[in-house]
Order: C-alpha cells, then sequence, then structure tokens
C-alpha cells in the first residue's frame, strides 16, 4: 500500500510502498477513505514533540471503511490505553500513564490501509462524507472537550480560527454563546468564516473584545495569547490553552490572574467526548470546511498549515488516486 512514512524531524514525510497492517485480537483493518491533517502533525514534523520508534504514518483524524463490511468508523488520536492505571480507573483515560496515540505510536492514516484497536473506534454519523468527517476526530474531539472545560460561559473567546475553532464555534453558537473570534493580523478569511459561522466579533489576538469574556479558548501555540487571553476575561472566567504543545509563556502580573480567573490546559480526549460530540454534530448540524489534497501532497498540506492558508481543515483524500 502507498504511505507517507515520517522518518525524523525536520524532514518532509516520504512516499512509501509499505506492507498493509494486519489486525491482532482486537483490532479492525480499515481501508482510509480521508485523513485530517492537524497541528499535532507539525509539532511531530518539527520534532516538538517526539516519536519514538520511526518510520512512522502520521495521521490521527482517520475515517475509512472496515475491510469486508460497510461499516464506516473513525479513528482518533487515543489509540490505547491501559486502563489499569489511576486516571484510567477515575475516567480520565485522556491522562493515561501509558496511553498510545495514532499517528505517533501507532501507525496512522497517511496511508491506504490502518489497523485500529476497535475500542477505540467511533461510528461515523450517516450525514457526514469521508472529508467532511474527519476533522471531527481531533479538532472537533479536543475542541469540544476544551469547550466543556470552559464552563457554561455567555461569551467565549476563541484565540486562532483554524480547523478546531470553526467546529466549536458551530457548537458553541448552537448552544446560544456569544462568539468573539480572534484571528491573526492580516488573516481576513479566517474572520470572514468566523462571521459566516456565527461569531458576533471578530478581532486581531492583541486587541481587546468589545466587552470582557467568560471564557477564552486558546487554540493557537502561541504563548502570548495566555497573558492577552486572560486580561480579555472578567472576574470568575476560565482561559482554557487547548493545543499540545505552545510557545514558551511570558511572565505577567498577578492581577491578570486575580478575580478566580482559571487557566488549564485540556489534553487529548475520552472515547465519552468521542461519543457525546459525534451524537450532537449531526443535530447543530455542523459544516466542516475542508481543503483536500491527494495522498501524495501531504507535505503540501503541512506547509500550507503551517502558513495559516486554510480556511477551515486540511484533510488527506487518501481515496483519491
Ligand atoms: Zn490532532
Ligand atoms: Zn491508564
Amino acid at each position: 500500500m502507498r504511505a507517507m512514512l515520517f522518518d525524523k524531524p525536520g524532514q518532509p514525510l516520504r512516499l512509501a510502498d509499505v506492507p498493509e497492517p494486519e489486525a491482532g485480537p482486537g483490532e479492525l483493518v480499515i481501508d482510509v477513505a480521508a485523513c485530517g491533517v492537524c497541528r499535532t502533525d507539525l509539532h511531530l514534523v518539527d520534532g516538538e514533540l517526539d516519536i519514538a520508534d520511526p518510520p512512522r504514518i502520521l495521521g490521527h483524524q482517520i475515517v475509512g471503511v472496515v475491510r469486508g463490511s460497510d461499516r464506516r468508523v473513525g479513528v482518533p488520536w487515543l489509540g490505547w490505553t491501559c486502563g489499569e492505571c489511576e486516571y484510567c480507573r477515575s475516567d480520565r483515560e485522556n491522562l493515561c500513564d501509558r496511553a498510545r496515540f495514532t499517528g505517533r505510536d501507532i501507525h496512522g492514516g497517511f496511508g491506504e490501509v490502518a489497523k485500529a484497536d476497535e475500542r477505540f473506534c467511533f461510528p461515523i454519523p450517516a450525514e457526514f462524507p469521508d472529508l467532511q468527517a474527519a476533522p471531527l476526530l481531533c479538532a472537533g474531539l479536543i475542541g469540544f472537550r476544551a469547550l466543556r472545560m470552559a464552563g457554561d460561559p455567555a461569551r467565549l473567546g476563541l484565540y486562532g480560527f483554524g480547523a478546531a475553532a470553526h467546529i466549536i464555534c458551530q457548537v458553541a453558537v448552537h448552544e446560544g454563546r456569544r462568539v468573539f473570534a480572534f484571528t491573526r493580523r492580516g488573516d481576513e478569511r479566517s474572520a470572514a468564516l468566523a462571521r459566516e459561522l456565527g461569531a458576533e466579533w471578530t478581532g486581531e489576538s492583541a486587541t481587546s473584545p468589545p466587552e470582557p469574556l467568560d471564557a477564552a479558548i486558546i487554540f493557537a501555540p502561541v504563548g502570548e495569547l495566555v497573558p492577552a487571553a486572560l486580561r480579555a476575561t472578567a472576574k470568575g472566567g476560565t482561559v482554557v490553552c487547548a493545543g499540545i504543545h505552545m510557545s514558551d509563556i511570558p511572565s505577567f502580573p498577578y492581577r491578570v490572574l486575580w478575580g478566580e480567573r482559571t487557566l488549564r490546559s485540556v489534553a487529548n480526549l475520552t472515547r465519552a467526548d468521542g461519543h457525546e460530540l459525534l451524537a450532537l454534530a449531526p443535530r447543530v448540524p455542523i459544516h466542516t470546511h475542508v481543503r483536500d489534497y491527494p495522498l501524495e501532497h501531504a507535505n503540501q498540506a503541512l506547509a500550507d498549515l503551517r502558513a495559516g492558508e486554510i480556511e477551515g481543515a486540511a484533510v488527506i483524500d487518501v481515496a483519491a488516486r
């Protein structure tokens, strides 16, 4: 089968012919239709996150069909947990000490065939075509977990309007929240998309919103946004850092945290998050905006994501030939 392989940090992914995976006990072999591209993939390619034993097939937002059936499934970032550690035993499998992640510890979806532990796969709602479903599996899921960690805000700020924010904006508006979207200077297209999806205000990341926020979610991997978001947040508000990696957070005076503001991160996802979002998605209904690339153009997809060129989400159309 064809796959795009990660060899080492700083090198482009390499198109190769590799053997198809074989299912072990409890595993599914999946003919991959589409796989979303995530900022985490950039962190992996750049060596900001380690890959223990390359070469590795990246990609952790897989949509495909179980071999020998017509059953369509999605495979998320959380690929395996131990089930035994204190986190697993307290409904916090996202924090499992021995968790294995799709497209980092386990081969992912930038290849024509993948295998996955059946217990960690989700059914895909029929309303979503393959390409449109793929971004739900990380951008959607981790964004959704971040939204839940933000509490019950009437006024929600979203810092960085990429794949995750464009999904979570729709969920938040559906839930009756007022959304304030912060974008990079000059990124008019993302700001326009935010307004189209229901954000009532858009502005540059460094600017103040017209009124204080009750919560903010930071999707951009930029540490400077942490004090900026705290300053934009009302007393008692929450700032959630949703990315897996972020540049260093600059020091800031205690008064911007004072007033019972909460600052927290969100890590990975639980299977419960996945089932909740995928049940909610057709009811919103979420419309994902995607730009698709054939498998052999995965490096171009990563480059476009890095350059901020993507409105919505980048998806590898693995089934396209
Ligand atoms: Zn991801
Ligand atoms: Zn565990």
